[in-house]
């Protein structure tokens, strides 16, 4: 895959890029290495303060870079500026909190006279450089939720990002310089994801997380196994939307469209799989396709348009194929399914309903505008199917009924359960997912935590 800016809205490559060769590289993991070694001796307060001048700087910057992030991967500008605006907020969450998630942990007393000791201590001290490998989707985000906590840990960070978004890439390592971290601290490597596994192997490397496809996922956690090396996978996900009779419906509907189609329907915690009780079904399918056909498609520059074109031509046609696999097996299309006639890599909101076990669409994931539609008997059989599936991101159930509530709680197979709302990450709520949504969780003291060495200290 080329390194290069490529306009989904109308297919036109504007930037291509020289992919960064073996010199180039050897010279910032030596730069990461070097750098480690006097900043993760930091203390909290300095760290803090470059992390909210970054954020500062963000905040300034915020309309040139949502309009490119727009450019290289086609999101509502409306989307890109609150996903500017929701990075700098975690950022100054981790500024603010990082010492107090990071404080040493005293052992009961009795324990520790147990072992013998005057004194223990279990302190957090930092892993080294860190390689992050992440995906085009929130290609802001995905980036500030690993690199905020790894550098408040006092970890270095080396950046692999997905190739059509290299001007983002370039801003995210210039956003840090310029708020005066040491140039090592963060740093952008422009590689094809050829260059990932040598680096996996690299001693310099400590610890790698990947967000992104499950066999991205699979290829470096495998590497980096075979150096025992830490890692975190951010995967896939194809979460149930559950709706249960004592819902309120118009909300339920109305929510159930964001949650579809936010990010063009490219994001790993959109709801995609629509599962409803029988008694409601009739009147929530009615109000959910009536509110995905009234969406506006198109630029997706212009400030009222709601979904625009998907990230790239391949993207777009690995989605029809599951839609044309589905509706060949017998699956009712309830509106869109038919690519519009004009360029750029538009798919349109759309609506499936009749899906079966056979069908590939119920255990992959749409990553594009296409909600599946499922008829549940019961709750019994609504959290059979939400856990029919290979992923467990997350989940979102709408109810009013406590027991209920405390029944989906019990056995919904997902990293979170999100009721009477959609799943929307936050920098306090610990992230992630089961099954092959990946492991090991972001944000939060659960996310910073984990490219930590959590070393014990007794004292005799
Ligand atoms: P992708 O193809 O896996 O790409 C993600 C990143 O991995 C890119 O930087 C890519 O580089 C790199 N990569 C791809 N294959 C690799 C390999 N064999 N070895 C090393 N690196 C490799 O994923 P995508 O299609 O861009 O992103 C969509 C996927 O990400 C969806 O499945 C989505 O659900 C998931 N996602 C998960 C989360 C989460 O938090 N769980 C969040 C967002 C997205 P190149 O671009 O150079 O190929």
């Amino acid at each position: 895959m080329p390194i290069a800016t490529v306009n989904p809205a109308t297919g036109e490559t504007l930037k291509t890029y020289e992919a960064m060769g073996d010199e180039e590289i050897e010279r910032r993991l030596q730069l990461a290495e070097a750098t480690f070694r006097t900043y993760r001796a930091s203390n909290f307060v300095d760290r803090a303060r470059l992390l909210i001048q970054a954020a500062n700087l963000l905040d300034e910057d915020r309309q040139d870079i949502a309009r490119t992030m727009t450019t290289e991967m086609g999101k509502p500008i409306r989307q890109a500026h609150a996903e500017a605006a929701k990075c700098a907020k975690a950022m100054r969450w981790y500024a603010e909190h990082a010492e107090e998630l990071l404080a040493d942990e005293e052992p009961a007393e009795a324990d520790v006279r147990d072992s013998g000791a005057s004194r223990v201590r279990v302190r957090y001290r930092p892993l080294g450089p860190v390689l992050a490998v992440m995906p085009w989707n929130f290609p802001l985000w995905q980036v500030i939720r690993f690199a905020a906590p790894a550098l408040m840990a006092g970890n270095v960070g080396l950046l692999k990002h997905a190739s059509n978004v290299p001007q983002t890439a370039l801003y995210l390592e210039d956003l840090f310089h310029r708020a005066g971290y040491t140039e090592g601290c963060f740093q952008t490597l422009l590689i094809g994801s050829g260059a990932v596994g040598g680096i996996l192997l690299d001693e310099r490397v400590r610890a790698a997380t990947l967000t992104g496809s499950e066999p991205a996922g699979r290829e470096v956690a495998s590497t980096a196994g075979q150096m025992i090396k830490k890692t975190v996978l951010e995967l896939g996900g194809s979460d149930p939307y559950v709706v249960m009779p004592s819902a309120d419906l118009n909300r339920a509907a109305q929510i159930a469209v964001t949650a579809r189609v936010q990010n063009n329907g490219q994001s790993c915690i959109a709801a995609k799989r629509f599962i409803v009780h029988t008694d409601v079904y009739d009147a929530f399918a009615e109000r959910f396709v009536e509110g995905m056909k009234a969406l506006k498609v198109g630029d997706p520059q212009l400030a009222d348009t709601d979904v625009g074109p998907l990230a790239s031509e391949r993207g777009r046609t690995d989605l029809e194929e599951l839609v044309d696999d589905a509706t060949r097996s017998g699956a009712h299309v309830l509106c869109g399914g038919k690519r519009p006639d004009w360029p750029g890599w538009y798919y349109p909101p759309t609506v499936l309903s009749g899906i079966t076990r056979e069908m590939r669409i119920h255990r992959e994931e749409a990553f594009g505008p296409v909600a599946t539609l499922y008829r549940a008997g019961d709750l019994d059989e609504a959290v059979l199917i939400a856990n029919d599936s290979p992923f467990g991101l997350s989940s979102n159930v709408w109810t009013r009924d406590e027991a209920e509530v405390d029944r989906f709680v019990r056995d919904l197979e997902a990293g979170s359960v999100y009721f009477n709302g959609m799943t929307a990450s936050h920098p306090a709520f610990p992230f992630g997912g089961v099954k092959r949504s990946g492991y090991g969780r972001e944000l939060s003291g659960h996310g910073i935590r984990e490219f930590c060495n959590i070393t014990t200290v007794w004292h005799g």
